[in-house]
Parts: structure tokens; C-alpha cells; sequence
């Protein structure tokens, strides 16, 4: 039985990431360890709390010597690492707790792994040797900053533009260090962004749906012809598990949906979903550094792994909203 550390899985997407390693893979044990901050929810894992192999833990990444005894004990070998501050507005607010989780709580994660990878007179043969714990950070798009044409290859340069991007970029380069430094087995996703149920309310599509669901105005960012490309976050599952199994070894995948839209067209077609009236969308004033475009190529992961995007967006939006 192998044992996946998930960190993050109370959130929006860990969430369905564990409920998709257990249902796709019956030697998987999950160990789940969320710190269950304002984004987490044990709501999120009704589907799962009582299944067999998962095991829910309340815990910090940034505790390094709980984070420790969690691979000592539950003798992990995979770590998908979810866990983060997540929401852009927030880090503009204060980027303090995005560095501590986002960056130091990687790198607790990390010297872990490494740590469980090197165990004293292993190998071969040895009971305690294992090959070596694999670790998949989970990243954003984001990290490439703004792209007026064209789309982000995993070679273009890491240029982040918002806190909660610059996090999320130092994580990637730490991830890449112990990778090259040590020769841990990593693999590195960005993914452009996702939508799906459970997703928390602060983020654009749950926010929108529920202000028309209730007839109230829809605050919508500038000119609201900020471009994002959008997936659901099943085919994001999809992806990582992919990853985890067959990336390679140090390299870095980028994951999209081939679904660029401007957040105005996002907001139009929730207000049709709903029958509501187009003039609910009121305009304020931008988000600070707002980033015009995000786009990424998949071409990488498709070409090596054979996933593609599946879920089509406009039923997928329209199962989420309802
Ligand atoms: P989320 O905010 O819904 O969930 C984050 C989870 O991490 C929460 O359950 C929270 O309790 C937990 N957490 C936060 N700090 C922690 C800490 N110090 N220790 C342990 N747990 C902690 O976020 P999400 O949208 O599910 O995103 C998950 C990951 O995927 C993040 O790393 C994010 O950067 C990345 N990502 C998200 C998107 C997207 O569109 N949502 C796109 C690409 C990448």
C-alpha cells in the first residue's frame, strides 16, 4: 500500500484531489493534513471522512517536527503539496502569511521528504529503504506574471506580479533546488485557474454566482476584460495523479484548459445561468497590479502524459452555479 502525504486537502481542490486518489487507486492511503484556516473545511471531505484509507490530520506544514512525525509515521512516499494562501486579494492586504505558509511551509515539507529519502544505512534490500519520497508541488501560472500573446511554456522566465504569486514562484525555485542540490524526485504543475463545487466564496465564480443568486450587484474588477484561462478542477485532479505516476523526475508541467475568458464574459454567463439581468455588473475600482492576461501552453503534459482537458465549460459552469 503506497502512502500519499496530501497537504491541503480540506481546501478546494485537494479536497477532490483526495476523493480522486481513493476512488482511482485501491493500494493509495492518503494522509490528508490541513491546518483547516478560514479556506479549509472538514465540510469539503464529507464524501471521504469515514473511508478506510484516509486519514484526516490537523496540522500546520510549518510545524517542522509534527510535519516529521507525520512521515515517520505514516511512512510516507508521495507528497502532493496543496497546502497554500491562496487568494491574490488577501496577499495584496498582507503578504506576510503567504511567505510563512507558502514558502517556509514548503520548504518544513521538503527537508521532510528529504529527511524520509535518506534514512541512515538504507537500501536495497534494507527493510527501511524506500526510493526515495516523491514530492509534487502544486503551482499556479500565476508565477510567469502577465502575457499579452501567446501562451507560457515551462521555459518562459518566472516573473510574478502579485504576493501570492511571488510565494507560490519562491516555493517553485525551492522545490527546484532541493531537486538539483539533492537530487530529490520532484515534479512541479502550474495550473491556470479552476472552478468546480466547493470551491471558497472569496474566489470569482462562487462569489458572482451567489451575489445573483441573491439579486444583489456584482462588483466586477476595471474594465472586467482581464483575460484567464479556466479548468475544471476534476481535469486538474486528472493531471496531478498523472504527474505523481509517470513525470518526470525534476521537471516542471504547466496545465491548462484551452478556455481563455475575460472575467466580464464570466460574470455575463452566471447572470444568464441565473436569469438575471445583465445590469447587475457594476464596475469598481481595479485590483492593484491587476495582471491583464494569463495564459499557458499544456502542450508538455499532452505530448508526455496524454492528458487533455475533458470537462466542456459551459456545462461544467453551469453544473457548478446550480
Ligand atoms: P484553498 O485556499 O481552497 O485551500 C488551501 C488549503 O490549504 C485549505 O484547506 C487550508 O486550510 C490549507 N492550508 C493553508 N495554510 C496551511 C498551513 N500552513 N498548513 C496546512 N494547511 C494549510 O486553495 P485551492 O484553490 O484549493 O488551491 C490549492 C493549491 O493549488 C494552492 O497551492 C494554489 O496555489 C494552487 N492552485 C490553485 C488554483 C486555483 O485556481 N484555485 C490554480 C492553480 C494552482
Amino acid at each position: 500500500m503506497k502512502c500519499i502525504l496530501v497537504t491541503g486537502g480540506a481546501g478546494f481542490i485537494g479536497s477532490h484531489f483526495v476523493e480522486w486518489m481513493l476512488a482511482r487507486d485501491s493500494k493509495v492511503r492518503v494522509v490528508n493534513l490541513d491546518a483547516l484556516t478560514y479556506a479549509g473545511s472538514l465540510g469539503n471531505l464529507q464524501g471521504v471522512l469515514g473511508h478506510p484509507r484516509h486519514i484526516f490530520l490537523k496540522g500546520d506544514i510549518r510545524d517542522k517536527g509534527m510535519v516529521e512525525e507525520v512521515f515517520n509515521l505514516h511512512q510516507v512516499d508521495q507528497v502532493v503539496n496543496l497546502a497554500a494562501q491562496s487568494h491574490v486579494d488577501r496577499s495584496i492586504q498582507d503578504p506576510s502569511e503567504f511567505v510563512s505558509t507558502n514558502v517556509l511551509g514548503t520548504q518544513v515539507l521538503l527537508d521532510a521528504a528529504l529527511k524520509a529519502w535518506r534514512l541512515p544505512g538504507s537500501g536495497p534490500g534494507d527493510r527501511s529503504f524506500r526510493e526515495g519520497v516523491r514530492f509534487l508541488q502544486v503551482s499556479t501560472d500565476e508565477v510567469y506574471g502577465a502575457i499579452r500573446e501567446g501562451r507560457f511554456t515551462e521555459e518562459s522566465p518566472l516573473a510574478p506580479n502579485s504576493p501570492y504569486a511571488a510565494s507560490k514562484a519562491g516555493a517553485d525555485l525551492l522545490v527546484r533546488a532541493y531537486s538539483q542540490t539533492y537530487g530529490l524526485p520532484v515534479n512541479v504543475t502550474r495550473c491556470s485557474n479552476n472552478y468546480g463545487p466547493r470551491q471558497h466564496p472569496e474566489k470569482l465564480i462562487p462569489r458572482m454566482a451567489e451575489l445573483a443568486l441573491a439579486g444583489r450587484p456584482l462588483p466586477v474588477y476595471g474594465d472586467g476584460l482581464q483575460v484567464r484561462d479556466w479548468l475544471h478542477v476534476r481535469d486538474h485532479c486528472a493531471a496531478l495523479s498523472l504527474v505523481l505516476e509517470r513525470g518526470n523526475p525534476g521537471e516542471v508541467y504547466n496545465i491548462g484548459g484551452d478556455n481563455e475568458q475575460t472575467n466580464l464574459e464570466i460574470v455575463g454567463r452566471i447572470l444568464r445561468i441565473q436569469g438575471r439581468p445583465r445590469d447587475l455588473v457594476v464596475h469598481v475600482e481595479d485590483r492593484l497590479g491587476h495582471d491583464r492576461r494569463y495564459a499557458v501552453d499544456h502542450g508538455k503534459i499532452t505530448r508526455e502524459l496524454g492528458w487533455r482537458p475533458t470537462v466542456e465549460f459551459t456545462q461544467g459552469l453551469e453544473e457548478t452555479v446550480r
